[in-house]
This record gives C-alpha cells, sequence and structure tokens, in this order.
C-alpha cells in the first residue's frame, strides 16, 4: 500500500516542467529605481533582475519546491551522507533574531551569549569525542580535514622533522585522499582486509621515517568499525606520526567511544550530518575540528576562551595555522548542533547512536537477503549506520547496473543511495537509513528494492519515468559543463538535458 501511495504522489512530477525564473520574466529589462546615495559612474543602468510581481515568484518558488525531493518528502538513504530528520525547532531558533542579526565585528562584550554558546558546544564536543580543544572554523568535512592536514605538516615543521607522507586507507573517504594532497603530502593508500577493516601488514611495510601521519575514517566507508585502531595508532606514533581520524560520521558512534582511547591526535565531526542541520548542495555545514591537548597551540585563529568572567577570543596562539576561513564559522549551524545535543542530552544521544545502528543492521540483512545484492566485505560483520551491497551480480546475469537500480528507486518515491561508492566494490550501493527512520519506512524501502531487481531490465535502464527530468547524460554533464542560466542561453541549442520531456 505504502509503495502504492508513494508512486502516485510522484507519478505527476513530470507535468510541471518549471521554466526558470528568467524565462518567466517579461521582456523589457527592470528599471533601476533611483538610488540616491550611489554616484552616477558606479551605478548600473539595467539590472537583470526577472520583472514579476510576488505571487508569481511565491508560486515560482512553490512550483520548484514541489519537484524536488526532500528529507521532509520521504527516505533519503544517501550513504555517508546522513540525511536525517532535523528537528524543526533547530531551525526556529537559529533564525531567531538574536541570533540572525548578530554581526561578527560587534565588540565582544555585545556578544558573549554566542561567545557563551560557541564554548559550551566545544565542552559538550569533548565530552562525546574525548579530545580536549575544538575549532568551528572550518565549514565542512573536507575543511576540517584540510585543516588538520595543515595542522600535522606544522607540527612536523616545527620539529625540524621532514615528513611529507600520509597513509590513507582505499576504504577512507574520498575527500581524506584530496585534503592531504591538498595540504601538499604524498598519499600512500593502503587496502582492507576481507573483513573490510585495515590491512595492518600492508601498514607495517607502508610506516617509513616519511610518514606525516595516517588519515583514517571510522566507521569506515564500508559501515564497519575499525576495531584495532589503538594498536594502529600505537604504530603511527612509534613511527613519529599523527593520528586524524575522520569522523564526519559519527551518529553511530556518539555517546559510546573515546577517540583518545583510540589514540587520535586530530578529528573533525560534520555538525551538519550528526547534530542536526539539513545540508546537501553545498552547505551549510561545520567541520568542528578536535585536538589533543599538545596540539591546541596549532588550531586556526580565534578560539574561544573564559576567563571565569568573561567569554573572550584569543588570537594569540603561537604555532596557529592561521585561518581557514572567515570569523569563527558557520554561525547558525553552531546553534543548531548546541540545541539538538541540549535537547536530546547524553541518553537520547546513546538512542541516537543505538537506533542508527540498529535501524542500518535491520536493514542490511533484509537488504542482502534479496537475490543479486550481496556484501563483498565483512559478510558477517556488524554494520554501524551505514552497509554496502554490491549489485555486481545482477550486471552480469541480467545487465541492471547499481545506477539503474537507484534511478528506479526515485520511480518510487524513495531518493536513490549513493552509488559506485566506495570504489573498492564494484557495482556498489551504499545504504544510511538513520535513526530517524521507522521499521514501517524501511520495510517499505526494501520492499522498493526487491520489487525493482525483479522487473525487466529494460524498465530499469531508461528510469526514472516518473521525475521532472529523465536520466541525465551524467558524461556528457561532466564534459560539457553548462553551470549557468547565462552560459546555456550562450549556445546554439538549449540541449543539457537529453531526455527532457
Ligand atoms: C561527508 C563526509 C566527508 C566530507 O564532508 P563535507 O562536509 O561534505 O565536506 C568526509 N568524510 C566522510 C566519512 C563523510 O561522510
Amino acid at each position: 500500500m505504502r509503495i502504492e501511495y508513494r508512486q502516485s504522489r510522484w507519478r505527476n512530477a513530470r507535468e510541471f516542467l518549471e521554466p526558470l525564473i528568467f524565462e518567466l520574466r517579461d521582456e523589457e529589462p527592470t528599471e533601476i529605481p533611483p538610488l540616491g546615495e550611489i554616484p552616477g559612474e558606479v551605478r548600473r543602468k539595467h539590472i537583470s533582475i526577472p520583472n514579476l510581481s510576488e505571487p508569481e515568484v511565491v508560486r515560482h518558488y512553490v512550483r520548484l519546491s514541489k519537484m524536488n525531493y526532500g528529507i521532509d518528502d520521504g527516505p533519503y538513504w544517501l550513504g555517508s551522507c546522513t540525511m536525517k530528520y532535523n528537528p524543526k525547532i533547530c531551525e526556529a531558533v537559529a533564525s531567531w533574531d538574536e541570533v540572525k542579526w548578530m554581526h561578527p565585528d560587534q565588540p565582544i562584550d555585545t556578544v558573549q551569549g554566542c561567545l557563551k554558546l560557541m564554548y559550551e558546544l566545544s565542552s559538550l564536543l569533548r565530552m562525546i569525542t574525548d579530545l580536549d580543544r575544538f575549532s568551528f572554523q572550518p565549514m565542512a568535512g573536507a575543511h576540517g580535514e584540510y585543516t588538520g592536514c595543515l595542522i600535522i605538516r606544522k607540527y612536523h615543521e616545527d620539529r625540524g622533522e621532514e615528513r611529507d607522507e600520509i597513509i590513507i586507507p582505499d576504504s577512507a573517504h574520498g575527500t581524506n585522499f584530496a585534503s592531504a594532497a591538498m595540504a601538499g603530502f604524498k598519499v600512500i593508500r593502503i587496502p582492507a582486509y576481507k573483513d573490510g577493516t585495515i590491512d595492518i601488514d600492508a601498514l607495517e611495510s607502508a610506516i617509513s621515517n616519511k610518514t606525516a601521519g595516517m588519515m583514517v575514517t571510522n566507521p569506515n566507508t564500508l559501515g564497519i568499525y575499525e576495531d584495532k585502531l589503538d594498536v594502529i595508532s600505537d604504530m603511527i606514533h612509534e613511527a613519529g606520526g599523527l593520528m586524524y581520524y575522520d569522523g564526519a560520521n559519527f551518529n553511530a558512534l556518539i555517546g559510546r567511544v573515546s577517540l583518545k582511547k583510540m589514540g587520535i591526535d586530530i578529528a573533525h565531526l560534520n555538525l551538519h550530518k550528526t547534530f542536526a542541520t539539513p545540508h546537501g548542495a553545498g552547505g551549510p555545514g561545520a567541520g568542528a575540528i578536535g585536538v589533543v591537548e599538545k596540539l591546541y597551540e596549532y588550531l586556526p585563529i580565534p578560539v574561544v576562551e573564559y576567563d571565569g568572567k568573561k567569554y573572550y577570543l584569543r588570537y594569540d596562539l603561537p604555532r596557529t595555522v592561521g585561518k581557514v576561513s572567515g570569523y569563527y564559522g558557520n554561525f547558525s549551524v553552531l546553534v543548531k548542533a548546541y540545541l539538538y545535543l541540549l535537547m536530546l542530552g547524553w541518553e537520547g544521544l546513546k538512542t541516537v547512536s543505538g537506533i542508527s545502528v540498529l535501524n542500518s543492521n535491520y536493514a542490511y540483512v533484509k537488504a542482502s537477503q534479496i537475490e543479486g545484492l550481496e556484501p563483498i566485505y565483512g559478510e558477517n560483520k556488524i554494520r554501524k549506520h551505514e552497509f554496502v551491497l554490491s549489485s555486481a551480480k545482477l550486471f552480469k546475469e541480467k545487465g541492471i547496473r547499481a545506477r539503474d537500480i537507484a534511478k528506479r528507486l526515485m520511480d518510487y518515491g524513495y531518493h536513490p543511495p549513493t552509488v559506485y561508492f566506495p570504489p573498492i566494490v564494484k557495482e556498489a550501493l551504499m545504504f544510511e537509513p538513520t535513526e530517524t527512520e521507522n521499521k514501517r519506512e524501511i520495510d517499505g524501502y526494501i520492499e522498493a528494492l526487491k520489487r525493482i531487481v525483479n522487473e525487466d531490465p529494460e524498465i530499469l535502464k531508461n528510469a526514472p519515468y516518473n521525475t521532472a527530468i529523465g536520466r541525465l547524460d551524467e558524461a556528457r554533464a561532466v564534459k560539457d559543463m553548462i553551470l549557468s542560466w547565462k552560459m546555456m542561453k550562450r549556445r546554439s541549442s538549449p540541449g543539457r538535458i537529453r531526455n527532457r520531456r
């Protein structure tokens, strides 16, 4: 019943192919009203904004929103992204006047509340991770990684050591390789064991006196917990390196682990994934970065401190890597994370991690019973917040690709999973149900998957059918990038979308 309902809910999307707002406007350019103070020579004569009435604008955006799919429409099992339901109250508080009209240049006496919030948020994250100090400057997870790599670089430079290699396992998130390379390191890749965890023998032979550090993602991109991190950290520390922990997906672990006991020196958390900020399509985010005490002086400036009476901003960290963004980071994301933590409390947070793992394992067992979907690594291991299945068998036997399954899910009213990631699994489908879905929703999703793999493969190849736009030519989208409306207008043919109906 649920599936039929979802399908019919989406079936009409094709009828709404909404033009761009620029295509809706009148032909004449908008006259700019006189703007008293602006001198004539810098004033524009015409401005290219659509000349539409308020109801036209409202209707345009409402129609667009109906073409879209979001977490408030239905399940969104996009592995590694933690697309969970975010309590609306967090959004409401972040838009209070007292929050949104703050200016980062205000004298600190007038923003004691904001500084207190940041200070207390870092105390809460200290409890959650067991690390000692936090900076909220990085604007995203990858930005936190990059900042961490800058710290690793500076740490070795200060000690007069020439270390330019970072070890990263194959099962790490793709951004780790890019962040290390951007910070000037050579990346040494090591494989995973068949059980999905880091291959310790390969690690042993990768370590040298050039090792600056290691970056691990935990749970790794297979959704599997790296249970030998204490041993691995000892190996890296003995060789003189630092341990970086990608904690972007902390959903599975909140309230249950100590990064310090794992031997971690630097870590980032994605506040926008784990701690309730709607995200995607590039923001907004906060890649809070935490370090052990000995690396405190390397954090980006300023850091928020408290002298017993007043909160203040400290700029004189002797070894700081400098600034990695303007001011103090994405403040509204910090507000939402703080509120989320206070609302749930310690027991609530443990429930979050418990249910995220329970949901993922329930869905894993059910989905891997579907003929043609198989785990490649760690078959009998417990999953954390997510799991990866390969549809390589379906490709071999029926020509069905992971991509086809993902696209067809849209016709059933579900957001597709992450596909072709991690790259160590062929025809990978990566599912993350998150803790905010219940059994009904999980069963519905699995049922849709089951129906899809049993459909005529020809149907799957051209899916989706019920969305506003059909199958995109992804290769062309990369080779022939049309990134704006103006670029599209400049082309003789607007055929940016093969299947536009
Ligand atoms: C999402 C994610 C990142 C990157 O975070 P962004 O905020 O998108 O930059 C890094 N590592 C892991 C494991 C992730 O899931």
